[in-house]
């Protein structure tokens, strides 16, 4: 059995009330150890440690806060792989090849942000009085409180740390209490690489019990929280009544639009990659496809062979496809918003139920009525519904009829047909010729309406992590 403790002023220690929770591995439901339990006491600690930590870390060259975060991308590179391929399976019930990209995608995050210690730019401008210079300074905020989500524990918990540390912030982190060991690990990796022990906390625990007193906290100066819309809407309204900063990076129900110039075949694959990786546990997953009527049978009917072939194995098995979900409840909310579209109307093509364990089939409904759970709400599992519409502009509005704006997929080889969805979609990116899923650590990721507020990536997360400040002077020495 593993035990995992809190991270604070860069030592495993308890919690102050001794406290721990059990940690399933949702392969299994087997426990797989247990991890610190931190409250509010925990918190006051965290973030005054962080205090301290800011001054520190914010006070180093640029150039030695760009080496400490490409130290930890080669850690993570020539010792780390193993143990974070075994965490990312056991806690997050990863298959090994989407454990495999999350490491990947980690290293190139640590060294993307790395690169933007160094880009902390400012400005000139110019003033109509000759005397006077005008400029604009950028600096870190302070202590960012980061609560993060168990879909993708180590990528996204490394996106919304390492940016933050590269401008200078130091970090409180909050990580999803289904998979709190591999966010011990990561800020263990950290500290290895140098980071000042006070200038990064991990706090393992429960949203009420922890994430609420670390989002609330009145030395917070800004909160990077990827979760659910839920969470959320809580966390950002708190953060509105202290006006402190906020990034948001929330549910999606994100749509491919299926152009009837494609092959359905080639459309269909790339379909079923975009909503059945990770079971379906991927906040841009295009669990909503909207399908000329000219392709739609071919489509529905290689759609179906997709969903079919997919293998699930082992997690370890280098074939597996899929994995189970994280937990019993998520299992409970796919199966009733999967029956309550079948008694509304829908027809289930394929799957519709549990395999075994936690594991639910790749699921594939048509013609699900626009009030059902299953077309309207983020599932956050395996379950593609499908619909047909008669031409691109009742494509696009089909596809923005929706309470999020994440992202989306357009499959089409007509450019202009492509960019006239790509422009009139609502959502935070579109991807042309590809599914809804993409990642890039340059990228702008992001959304608007119930999706969120604010962008993460490169320079983006620059500008999130940092406050500008106008700063004038006056030439005459006549004082
Ligand atoms: P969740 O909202 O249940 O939990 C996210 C984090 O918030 C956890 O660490 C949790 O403990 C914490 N939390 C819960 N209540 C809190 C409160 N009152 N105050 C402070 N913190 C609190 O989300 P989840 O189920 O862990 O993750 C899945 C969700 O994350 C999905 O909705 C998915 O779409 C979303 N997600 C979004 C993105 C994106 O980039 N937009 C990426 C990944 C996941």
């Amino acid at each position: 059995m593993r035990q995992t403790e809190l991270l604070l002023d860069g030592k495993a220690q308890p919690s102050q009330s001794g406290a721990y929770f059990e940690v399933l591995a949702p392969a299994t439901e087997q426990p797989l150890g247990r991890s610190a339990r931190a409250n509010a006491e925990d918190v006051n600690r965290a973030v005054a440690l962080a205090q301290q930590g800011f001054v520190e870390w914010s006070a180093l060259a640029p150039a030695k806060r760009e080496a400490c975060l490409l130290k930890a991308a080669d850690i993570i590179e020539q010792q780390g792989l193993e143990r974070l391929l075994e965490l990312l399976m056991d806690e997050s019930g990863s298959t090994i090849q989407k454990a495999r990209f999350e490491i990947r995608y980690t290293v190139d995050l640590l060294r993307t942000a790395a690169g933007e210690a160094r880009r902390l730019y400012g400005q000139t401008f110019p003033n109509d009085n000759p005397n006077r210079i005008s400029m604009v300074l950028r600096q870190p905020l302070g202590v960012v409180a980061v609560v993060s989500p168990y879909n993708a524990p180590l990528s996204l918990l490394c996106k919304m740390t390492a940016f933050p540390l590269a401008a200078g912030n130091a970090v409180v982190i909050k990580p999803s209490e289904e998979t709190p060991m591999i966010a011990v690990a990561l800020g263990q990796i950290l500290l290895e690489a140098g980071l000042p022990a006070k200038a990064i906390s991990v706090l393992s625990g429960f949203g009420a019990e922890c994430g609420a007193p670390l989002t609330e906290h009145p030395d917070v100066h800004c909160i990077a929280l990827t979760g659910s819309t839920r969470t959320g809407q809580l966390v950002g309204a708190s953060a509105a009544r202290r006006m402190v900063r906020t990034q948001l990076e929330l549910g999606g129900k994100s749509a491919a639009l299926v152009l009837r110039d494609v092959d359905p075949a080639k459309a269909a694959a790339v379909v079923a990659q975009g909503i059945f990786t990770h079971s379906g546990q991927i906040c841009m997953a295009n669990s909503r496809a909207v399908v000329e009527a000219a392709i739609f049978d071919d489509f529905v009917a290689a759609l179906k062979q997709q969903a079919e072939k997919l293998y699930l194995g082992d997690l370890r098995d280098e074939r597996s496809a899929y994995g189970p979900l994280i937990n019993r409840q998520a299992v409970h909310k796919v199966q009733q918003a999967v029956d309550e579209a079948v008694t509304a109307g829908a027809t289930l093509l394929t799957g519709g139920k549990v395999q075994q364990g936690l594991v639910y089939q790749p699921t594939v409904l048509l013609h699900t009525p626009s009030h059902c759970t299953a077309w309207r709400e983020e599932l956050f599992g395996p379950v593609l519904s499908v619909i047909k519409v008669d031409n691109l502009a009742a494509g696009i509005a089909c596809v923005n009829d929706s309470d999020y704006a994440l992202s989306s997929a357009v499959l089409t080889k007509n450019m202009v047909w492509a960019m006239q969805a790509a422009r009139a979609i609502q959502a935070g990116s579109v991807h042309i010729g590809m599914h809804a899923f993409q990642s890039n650590a340059l990228a702008p990721i992001g959304g608007s309406k119930l999706s969120g507020v604010g962008r993460s990536g490169g320079a983006y997360s620059t500008a999130e992590f940092t406050d500008l400040k106008w700063i004038s002077m006056e030439l005459d020495d006549s004082l």
